[in-house]
């Protein structure tokens, strides 16, 4: 059992201190606890379920016959230098996308149509690998039930230097406040941060949490921002684009324990 500070550990640096338990083996009573990665995608109100994160045991990567075998654990700062060192293609989107394998596979982390899915294989959980073509997954989206413990990815030769560095300048114009990435899902066909801008809310701000100015569909923490601050900015936010847009918008941060 560990402590987290949340308001440390989370991306958007909102969060209460609570136990979280770090698991070294793969069983089922793993199940019952809500898994946590590095927090990059999470809203913890200050009520959380029982939460669980893995141990560094999780956290290798190794090329084996044609395919790259990646713990749950791994952090994708790391999974992108291994695959640059060999040159093999299908993670250059992994630049400054923070989080590890196993919150990358659950949400299906990406830019554009380049995803983590892409070059999956198979994941492995409680019960033994599940492939990919039994997993339903799209847009920021997968219906995994299980701990991810390992995925399995094809191994492409060809690191894509120009789409590498095409997604740096992508993410030269991305907030640097404390945020979770994009808040909202984007509409099909629509931007989720053109929908804000639209109505005002480019900037808008309640208490120390607002939708950042570079960016609108970045809920950014101003540096005292709490849980409340930001469900009631997303709660107006919904409530704006409906009324002006009649389109729901679909969180894309996860909100924990609410
Ligand atoms: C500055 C910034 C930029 C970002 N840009 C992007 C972007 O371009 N594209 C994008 O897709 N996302 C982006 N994000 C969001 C975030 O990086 C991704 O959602 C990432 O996949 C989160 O990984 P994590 O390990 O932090 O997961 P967490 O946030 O901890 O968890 C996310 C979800 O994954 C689940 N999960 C975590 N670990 C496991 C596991 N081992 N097994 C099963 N389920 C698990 C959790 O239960 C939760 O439902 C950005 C975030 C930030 C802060």
């Amino acid at each position: 059992m560990k402590k987290i500070d949340f308001s440390k550990y989370s991306s958007i640096k909102i969060g209460p201190v609570c136990d979280v338990e770090e698991l070294d083996e793969i069983k089922n009573e793993n199940e019952k606890f809500f898994i946590i990665g590095g927090a990059n995608n999470l809203l913890i109100s200050n009520n959380p379920p029982k939460l669980a994160k893995l141990s560094k045991k999780f956290d290798y990567i190794y090329e084996k016959e044609g395919f790259i075998h990646i713990g749950a654990a791994t952090p994708s700062g790391k999974i992108l230098s291994f695959c640059k060192k060999r040159d093999i293609r299908g993670f250059e989107m992994l630049q400054k996308l923070p989080g590890l394998l196993g919150g990358l596979v659950k949400m299906n982390a990406g830019l554009k149509e380049h995803e983590i899915f892409n070059s999956l294989v198979s994941i492995k959980t409680v019960n033994d690998y599940i492939k990919k073509e039994d997993i339903s997954y799209g847009y920021r989206k997968t219906d995994i039930k299980h701990i991810i413990y390992e995925a399995v990815f094809k191994c492409e030769k060809g690191f894509d230097k120009s789409l590498f560095e095409w997604f740096e300048t992508l993410r030269a114009n991305q907030p640097t406040l404390p945020s979770a990435g994009s808040c909202f899902k984007n509409p099909k066909g629509e931007f989720a941060g053109r929908l804000l801008q639209e109505c005002g809310l480019k900037g808008f701000r309640v208490g120390g949490v607002g939708f950042s100015k570079q960016h609108a569909n970045f809920l950014a923490n101003y540096g005292d921002g709490t849980f409340e601050d930001a469900l009631k900015a997303i709660d107006i936010a919904k409530k704006e684009v409906k009324t002006r847009f009649d389109i729901e918008l679909e969180l894309e941060i996860k909100v924990v324990g609410h």
